[in-house]
């Protein structure tokens, strides 16, 4: 077998350098543990950038997977399938009661696979519906997105991107697709400034991340949603909740909206939708918004979107969330992280910690200095957890973890920061 080194010799050969990632191999995992190919052994705080809710390879989620793949996996949706109907049932069941829903309408969903094409999607039905709809004339249509933004990486995505360490690459991947406005995130009130300035009439939807996790884990102040709902309902604009990250118990909720108990027109979801196997994702919306006068046969799809072993696999995640009770586990595990990551900030650290913030087991800690030297000192420790923005530490473990394991990291993270 080969050893960890001659792997990483063979991604720098024959793979594109698109990521820049630490220099360890994975070969085996299970529940919040990882391997290389020498045997030793990880706790990996970063859960796939949220994919790994219910933990590696959770056995109900391999045992799904195993029986659908062994009847059938991939028919396309040149025809239908006796998982996607089910499946999607029980999705709008689940997201529905979060929704914002009109009287006389139903909950519909778009499945597809990656994050990013779900963004797209939800791009693509909220100027459908803003048409078609709301009546915007012909390409007039706006979207507003906010400041330091991370919605993936397909061109229509990257060209509404504001993040500045990529700013020289992604000024390579012009020209890009007009009708987005950027804002800053966590101003209501610049919201309905920017609509009143587009024009409310043009403005189809407003797209934004209730936490921005790539961006450092940011939060926005208290009472945001609330502003966001009220201004969107207002102008009548979709108000699209990105959770693809946030989503699906990760923040201590179902959703990171439920802090405010608002009710978004749109999520879009993907990552531990799809049990940490598969990719796995989807709109869920309302029947006004993406119903078959709005989006009709041939408008949009993906040859694997919806196939029979995507649904088997994310209806059983979907079960595993609510049974597990992980968003109430992820709450009381995030608040004990967060509590003695507290503490060690209060000792003297080699870089300062500037701060400590969250929701659930969605961590980040923010130094005042270069963060990058700690995530390889900590991966010397048996801990795995991926640098942001220069300054900042994400640490967000599967749900899954037990508070010794916490305890057994905080050990770690203390021997490693201490001065
Ligand atoms: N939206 C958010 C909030 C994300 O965090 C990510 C990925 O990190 C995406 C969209 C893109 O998802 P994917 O990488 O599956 O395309």
């Amino acid at each position: 077998m080969p050893t960890t080194e001659e792997y990483i010799e063979m991604d720098h050969k024959y793979g594109a350098h698109n990521y820049h990632p630490l220099e360890v191999v994975i070969s085996r995992a299970e529940r919040c543990w990882v391997w290389d190919p020498e045997g030793r052994k990880y706790l990996d705080c970063l859960s796939a950038y949220s994919s790994q809710n219910m933990g590696h390879c959770h056995p109900e989620i391999v045992k799904a997977l195993e029986e659908q793949v062994k009847k059938v996996a991939v028919t396309s949706r040149a025809f239908c399938n006796d998982q996607m109907g089910p499946y999607l049932k029980k999705l709008c069941e689940v997201v529905g009661p979060h929704l914002k829903v009109p009287e006389n309408a139903g909950v519909m969903a778009l499945p597809m696979n990656t994050g990013a094409e779900a963004v797209e999607t939800g791009l693509k039905v909220a100027r459908a519906w803003g048409y078609i709809k709301k009546g915007i004339p012909k390409n007039q249509a706006k979207i507003i997105v906010c400041r330091n933004n991370f919605h993936g990486r397909t061109i229509t995505i990257v060209g509404f991107s504001t993040d500045i360490q990529h700013g020289n690459y992604y000024g390579n991947f012009g020209p890009y697709t007009p009708g987005f406005e950027i804002i800053t995130y966590g101003d209501a009130q610049e919201l309905e400034d920017t609509i009143l300035k587009i024009g409310p009439e043009n403005v189809t939807a407003f797209l934004f991340e209730p936490i921005q996790g790539e961006a450092g884990v940011k939060l926005p102040p208290k009472g945001y949603y609330t502003k966001v709902r009220e201004i969107c309902s207002k102008y009548n604009v979709l108000m699209i909740a990105d959770e693809i990250q946030s989503g699906l118990c990760r923040t201590g909720k179902m959703f990171a909206l439920d802090y405010e108990d608002v009710k978004p027109d749109m999520f879009l979801l993907g990552k531990a939708l799809g049990g940490g196997v598969y990719p796995v994702s989807a709109i869920v919306t309302n029947s006004d918004v993406v119903g078959p006068d709005v989006i009709k046969p041939g408008t949009h799809g993906s040859t694997f979107g919806g196939n029979s072993l995507a649904c088997a696999i994310a209806s059983k995640a979907l079960d595993i969330l609510i049974d597990e009770k992980l968003a109430d586990r992820a709450a009381e595990l995030g608040e004990y992280f967060q509590e003695g990551l507290r503490k060690i900030a209060a000792k003297d650290t080699k870089v300062p910690i500037k701060e400590i913030r969250g929701r659930g087991l969605l961590i980040a800690v923010e130094f005042d200095g270069n963060a990058r030297q700690f995530v390889e000192q900590f991966k010397e420790h048996g801990i795995l957890a991926k640098d942001t923005h220069i300054t900042t530490i994400r640490f967000a473990p599967p749900i899954v973890i037990e508070k010794e394991e916490i305890d057994w990291a905080l050990e770690q993270i203390e021997k490693v920061l201490e001065k």
